[in-house]
């Protein structure tokens, strides 16, 4: 009886229940505008409907002569496309429905699609129950830090992977601070499984782990990612609640203290933004766990790197300023030699620069951050591809992707292990 009335009060109990959104008839447009009217028209249809952009982030962002990619609801392409046309403005659609290049994504093999796999995308579950394992199956190696909680209270997992010893430099490396950028998390995984199994087999990564530690925080923003699998697919932001406002979520690399909240245009105050900023830097218990466990460890880290896709970039401080940092001679030397070794593999070309003058000024994110807490090697990698298939990128590069990033990775690792004090 008692089974009864509580089965039934499971079914009388007014539950929330969010589908999973699908995308039918989504479009992706890629606009090139070509002068200051076009922009202006852009700015437009951006103020009279909802435009998600994907690349840049932000209208205002949009510059004359460059590319911009965004995604229209299925009620809004017609007019989207008509008001292209009667501007007269060169447009292609890049997806036509995006629902089904979400579902092509996963063309990494149709069999055992519940095991975790290094060449798929994995939920959530299966990366923790790796790092569990990864922990687990080599000790010496590789150990498991607690760091923080997420908002919906996930902790937040660091592995320390290199030799056990007494004080080493550190590289500390993060990946999926933006929830929808996938390859981001699939990286940080391969980067773990390639240190320790080509330890004692690679002369480079030998000496790499016996001399410095990598701090690898494969998922940032936990909850982003769940929801990304579970509820939207294109989803960017945190999952923290907003007061004063409906809109969920905060950009977690808009949320560091570093010219934190310097609005240029980009309503970064807007909590319904996707670029939303944050109550206050570090406002975030994500960002907190971050900052916390670098401030800590300061004496040590030598390099940052985050991971972040799509558009093959590899960008150096700084974005909030079109100054030069102190080091940059050094930097850009260093990502030019980075982006060589990448490009070795599979000719994937990348550019590199720093942030505001290679893509556009932004405030408050983690690389500015780590730079200005005195970490002198701080890069942020944009993953593949250029746009063909944005953040879908399909299972099947993820192995060619991470392939070519090691090298990038090694260039970095290398010159902060030989020559950094
Ligand atoms: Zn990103």
């Amino acid at each position: 009886m008692r089974f009864i009335l509580s089965f039934l009060g499971l079914l009388l109990t007014p539950q929330v229940v969010v589908l999973r959104r699908r995308f039918d008839s989504e479009k992706v447009f890629r606009v090139k505008v070509q002068n200051e009217n076009q922009l202006n028209d852009l700015k437009d249809l951006a103020s009279m409907i909802q435009l998600d952009f994907w690349h840049p982030h932000s209208v205002h962002h949009v510059l004359i002569g460059k590319e911009v990619d965004f995604r229209v609801s299925s009620d809004q392409t017609n007019f989207a496309e008509k008001f292209l046309e009667q501007n007269q403005m060169q447009y292609k659609i890049l997806f036509h429905n995006l629902q089904e290049e979400i579902e092509k994504q996963f063309d990494g093999g149709k069999l055992f699609r519940k095991k975790y796999s290094y060449t798929r995308y994995n939920e959530w579950e299966k990366i923790t129950a790796w790092m569990e394992r990864m922990a687990n199956k080599n000790p010496k190696l590789i150990s498991k830090i607690e760091i923080g909680k997420t908002y919906e209270e996930r902790p937040m997992y660091v592995l320390k992977v290199g030799k056990q010893s007494g004080q080493k430099k550190v590289i500390f490396m993060d990946c999926g601070v933006h929830a929808r950028e996938w390859i981001s998390p699939a990286f940080c995984q391969w980067f773990v499984k390639e240190a320790v199994r080509t330890y004692r087999i690679d002369k480079d990564m030998t000496k790499l782990l016996d001399n410095m530690n990598f701090y690898v925080l494969p998922v940032f923003n936990i909850d982003g990612y769940v929801w990304s699998w579970t509820k939207d697919r294109m989803w960017r932001k945190n999952r923290s609640n907003n007061s004063n406002s409906d809109c969920i979520g905060t950009d977690l690399n808009r949320n560091f203290k570093a010219s934190w909240g310097l609005d240029t245009e980009d309503r970064l105050h807007d909590p319904c933004e996707p670029v939303y900023c944050g109550s206050s830097a570090e406002s975030e218990p994500e960002t907190k766990a971050v900052t916390s466990f670098i401030r800590a460890h300061l004496a040590c880290i030598k390099g940052y790197i985050t991971i972040h896709a799509y558009s093959q970039m590899l960008l150096f401080p700084y974005g909030y300023t079109e100054e030069k940092a102190p080091n940059h001679g050094k930097l850009n030397e260093l990502a030019k030699e980075a982006v060589d070794a990448l490009y070795s593999l599979y000719n994937t070309n990348y550019v590199y620069g720093a942030i505001a003058t290679t893509i556009y000024p932004c405030s408050g994110t983690s690389v500015d951050w780590a730079y200005d807490e005195g970490i002198k090697y701080s890069f942020v990698f944009e993953l593949r591809d250029r746009g063909q298939y944005n953040f879908l990128l399909p299972e099947s590069q993820i192995k060619p992707t991470c392939k070519e990033t090691m090298l990038a990775i090694k260039v970095i690792a290398n010159h902060i292990v030989s020559t950094v004090q």
